[in-house]
């Protein structure tokens, strides 16, 4: 093979062609692929070459000689610098069009399909009414080390950099951003997020130091449900200290009594997670509820619920729609997490079983249920590659239809396998991870045969998407 046409370090101008995969874009030199973050198609730019393979290079934007069409102005002043937004700079018609064409090119290119000759059809992504304040949950961090934007630079106000509470800079977990706005979640989440600042500083509450790792503060969680007034708030503290906490809780009930229920989580680990080794609930219930169809469900501080109800809802509709279930079906729901999916297809069906990893979350299933006047759904606790087979079969039957919704892994291949010798009649396959759907699709296909799929978008303003196919046997 040729040698490539670029060096590490050079300087070149380019002309973006296409989106590619994990919103980045591309452009060719003589037919040899260059990567650029943060361009947009349409545009002509300088670009630094940072990364230089045998097929490919990546580089990165120095000047935007001729910004493309497709382009609008971010609406969040931290654009380009948050790492929880990375397509702000595009209208969101754009990016729900270049996401269905992501659905596309993994289909054809990592699955090897032809969706013409093979009948496959691929419907219209469906898009979110709100492209912004979709989010019922965010995780905020505290870091000793404040990143400073080339604005607030430009601002000449004096900064205390040695506070910050807001995002982390992408693959700078060392460094925070003190975000003082944010449209993801809501008006109000982003007041708590600036009080709890101001009163964290006045108080000489410390925030968490990677480096040293010592400080009092780790991270903020809030949770918005969407479809009722339940907020709650999360402290995730260094250790516990009764007299902080104490005087926090005060002063949240005192300035927003919205704010139904305050949980403490402590994590003394090293790990940057926003979950610990014990939750205490301040006050209120320490769980919040939200709705998705008729079924409500009750949330705690370290479940998993999908954090855009509103698009949750179509996206479970969709899979519901794709099971085309039969009143006497038996249908095996693979990696239910919390129960959601389960309970929108229990009232159309004989029975439904739930398999999950997680004891926590099979616990708030079966929790969901009850709450819900569910009494034909199942749940069982396990690794699918050890839950999955023979004996489970045997206890509950073997399924009609089948709906996976697997973690961004995708499935392991012996479950793919498995699923492949059972043969359920239809196959729903939900996924947030188009690369590994398209795998583990593309293993099904002497099988299978896929009959549709429908794109769904739960994350506006990034490039993930949601995508749900039907297979059906051959
Ligand atoms: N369907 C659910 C959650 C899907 S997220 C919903 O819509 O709310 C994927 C789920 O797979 C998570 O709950 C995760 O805990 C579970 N999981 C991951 N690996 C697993 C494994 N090996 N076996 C069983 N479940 C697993």
């Amino acid at each position: 093979m040729s040698t490539p046409p670029v060096k590490k370090g050079e300087l070149v101008d380019l002309q973006i062609e296409k989106f590619a995969d994990r919103g980045k874009s591309l452009a060719h030199i003589d037919g040899y692929v260059v990567f650029v973050p943060g361009s947009v198609p349409g545009d002509r730019v300088r670009v630094r070459v940072t990364r230089r393979r045998r097929g490919y290079a990546e580089g990165r934007v120095e000047e935007l000689l001729e910004p493309s069409p497709l382009r609008v102005t971010p609406r969040c002043e931290y654009f380009g610098t948050c790492g929880g937004c990375t397509w702000q700079h595009i209208g969101y018609e754009t990016q729900v069009a270049s996401k269905w064409e992501s659905v596309r090119d993994a289909f054809v290119h990592t699955g090897g399909f032809d969706l013409d000759a093979e009948g496959i059809e691929l419907l219209p992504a469906i898009p979110a009414d709100r492209p912004f304040f979709y989010r019922n949950k965010m995780e905020f961090s505290f870091g000793a080390q404040r990143w400073v934007t080339d604005e607030e630079i430009a601002s000449g106000v004096d900064l205390d950099r040695g506070f910050a509470l807001g995002m982390h800079v992408p693959g700078r977990f060392d460094r925070v951003i003190d975000l003082q706005v944010c449209y993801l979640q809501s008006e109000l989440s982003v007041a708590i997020v600036n009080a709890t600042r101001d009163i964290a500083r006045e108080r000489g509450w410390e925030p968490w130091d990677v480096r040293t790792v010592t400080g009092y503060l780790r991270h903020l969680v809030i949770r918005t449900p969407r479809h009722t007034d339940d907020v709650m708030v999360n402290l995730v503290t260094n250790g516990y200290d009764e007299d902080r906490i104490g005087e926090y809780a005060a002063f949240l009930q005192s300035r927003f009594p919205e704010v139904t229920t305050l949980v403490n989580t402590v994590n003394t680990g090293v790990a940057q997670v926003a979950f610990g080794e014990e939750a205490r609930v301040v006050y209120g219930p320490g769980l919040v509820r939200d709705r998705i169809g008729r079924f409500t469900f009750e949330i705690g501080p370290g479940s998993f619920f999908q954090t855009n109800t509103e698009q949750a809802e179509k996206l479970y509709s969709v899979a519901l729609e794709f099971a085309e279930l039969r009143p006497d079906d038996l249908v095996y729901d693979l990696y239910s997490g919390v129960g959601s999916i389960s309970l929108f297809l229990a009232e159309h069906a004989r029975h439904v079983v739930g398999i999950e990893l997680i004891e926590e979350a099979v616990v708030a299933a079966r929790r969901n249920a009850e709450l819900n006047g569910v009494s034909n759904a199942t749940f069982v606790v396990g690794d699918m590659l050890e839950v999955f087979g023979e004996e489970l079969l045997d206890e509950h039957g073997v399924p009609d239809v089948l709906v996976v919704d697997p973690p961004r892994s995708g499935m392991h291949p012996k479950v793919v396998e498995r699923i492949a010798e059972l043969g359920p009649e239809r196959l729903v396959y939900v996924s947030c991870n188009l690369q590994t759907q398209a795998r583990d699709v593309a293993m099904l296909r002497d099988a299978y045969r896929v009959e549709v799929v429908q794109p769904v978008d739960l994350f506006p303003q990034t490039f993930h998407i949601e995508s749900v196919a039907r297979l059906r046997r051959r």
